[in-house]
């Protein structure tokens, strides 16, 4: 069953509004963040939909390429992951940010998966983490 209770549906959309999507988020299953580079460089905040519960909307032609920003406000609204990458299929993640009409009270509630990815080591806390 893809929605739960506590499904909801999001609007995202980046800065300039060129990149719209919509999508089901069950923020009690938590979001994540990473220190590894990539995630630490872009300030990357984010929460895992499966496909089907993501539907862009417009604007993904504007993207710099797969996960990408907007060519236009250099925002990054999601990320889409293939099934071959990671154990539990294909999903998108969803920069957190960029949801429009979620409450940052909802945000603060939801559990926080902190992930060590500078140590190549995903699914452990890394041993700093105030600064994510
Ligand atoms: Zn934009
Ligand atoms: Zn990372």
């Amino acid at each position: 069953m893809l929605h739960s209770m506590t499904t909801k549906t999001f609007q995202g959309s980046c800065k300039c509004g060129v990149v719209k999507f919509e999508a089901d988020v069950d923020l009690s299953r938590g979001t994540a963040k990473c220190n590894c580079t990539s995630c630490w460089k872009r300030r990357w905040w984010s929460v895992k939909v499966k496909p089907e519960q993501f539907r862009p909307k417009s604007g993904d032609d504007a993207l710099t390429q797969k996960g990408g920003f907007c060519r236009h406000c250099g925002v990054t609204p999601y990320a889409e992951v293939e099934a071959a990458e990671w154990n539990d299929g294909a999903y998108v993640a969803l920069n957190v940010a960029v949801l429009d009409d979620l409450d940052p009270c909802e945000l603060m509630a939801a559990p926080i998966q902190l992930c060590d990815g500078r140590n190549d080591d995903w699914f452990h806390r890394p041993e700093f983490t105030a600064h994510l």
